[in-house]
């Protein structure tokens, strides 16, 4: 491959610029030195997570400060969630589609190997962080979907099991009942509104020697068309994970988030030097500007919510928010705690 010297490159771009071509990237862009290393290094072992996570980041932390590997400790983290009926945001008990069938997503990054794995909308398996881990470990492929997903699940040896509780299937009947008064079924005043939630758990890992991992479940936007995926189970979206930089992940509006690759974008503006908290809220500030003008309110600001979390290498860790009042998991040496999320908007 021939090489292009950096003047060489920054010639070309401003001609290419100059004819309408390409807009050429700010020189900030190149010139910021690039703080990365692969040398070993000595870090803070710390997990980030939702604030559903706070029960999982304790585990996940025991996990890495006992030598266990970072995706492992994170995903029996996220595992709590998964299996936990009254979680209505991901496995078990997760908000179905609108035709009341349960399809999960789910995606992780290993730093250390830099490998990744991921399905979506998958059916009656309640560990799809494990499925994904699973696909990760025994197939040379990074993601697999729908009917061919649960195939391989089952093939592993995963059990097939109904996702949908009773308290699950009841908030279902009442948003299909409250879509349409003029259809066939009945309203019931007494019903409380059922709204149309989002719901997911992100968590990462540093350890002691600065390893990273990542990982995002959940059971995606309730009501959902049939075959709807979000951000969860796409890397660089839901979660993203660089062994030289850091770790990322999202929950929240998932088709903001892809259009803006966002997990990926966080970690990168951290190997830019920008620490997690800046680097989250950075990104929300081009979620802002690539979000379409139906989902604007009067203010110019988006009418939904997202949520990032980051950690990086040597431990530092953030989390941000569009709007204030949000809130992250954490756990390092002080303990499992819920901290303030850094916002873009105070509500
Ligand atoms: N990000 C998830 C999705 O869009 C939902 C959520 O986090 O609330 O599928």
């Amino acid at each position: 491959m021939p090489i292009v010297s950096r003047r060489d490159f920054l010639e070309r771009s401003a001609a290419l610029a100059a004819a309408g071509f390409v807009p050429r990237l700010p020189d900030a862009l190149y010139d910021t030195p690039s703080p990365v290393t692969d040398a070993p290094v000595r870090a803070r072992p710390c997990i980030v997570s939702s604030s559903n996570g706070i029960r999982g980041v304790k585990v996940a932390y025991d996990r890495i400060v006992g030598g266990e590997d970072p995706l492992d400790a994170v995903i029996a983290g996220v595992n709590i969630q998964e299996l936990d009926p009254d979680d209505q945001s991901v496995g078990v008990g997760g908000f179905p589609n609108e035709e009341g069938v349960v399809q999960l997503d789910a995606s992780c990054m290993h730093g250390p190997t830099k490998r990744a794995g991921s399905v979506a909308a998958i059916e009656d398996i309640a560990t799809p962080s494990l499925v994904a881990k699973a696909v990760m470990d025994y197939t040379d492929h990074v993601m697999l979907v729908g009917a061919g997903a649960k195939k391989f699940a089952k093939a592993m040896g995963f059990k097939e099991q109904n996702l949908l509780t009773e308290k699950t299937r009841q908030d279902w009947l009442r948003w299909k009942a409250r879509l349409n008064a003029n259809d066939a079924w009945l309203d019931h005043d007494e019903d409380v509104r059922i709204k149309f939630s989002t719901g997911t758990i992100n968590m990462n890992a540093v350890t002691a020697t600065g390893d990273l991992a990542s990982v995002t479940t959940t059971s995606g936007m309730a009501w959902k068309i049939p075959g709807r995926i979000g951000d969860s189970p796409i890397i660089g979206a839901g979660q993203y994970c660089d062994n030289l930089v850091g770790a990322a992940g999202s929950t929240g509006r998932g088709e903001a988030n892809i259009k803006t690759c966002a997990s990926f974008l966080i970690v990168e503006f951290m190997r830019q030097g920008l620490a997690p908290e800046a680097a989250c809220l950075k990104v929300l500030e081009r979620v802002v500007a690539m979000t379409e003008t139906r989902l604007l309110n009067a203010n110019g600001r988006p009418k939904f919510d997202l949520e990032f979390y980051a950690v990086a290498k040597d431990g530092r860790f953030g989390g941000a928010t569009l709007y204030s009042g949000g809130r992250f998991a954490v756990c390092d040496e002080k303990g499992p705690r819920l901290e303030e999320a850094a916002f873009l908007y105070r509500r």
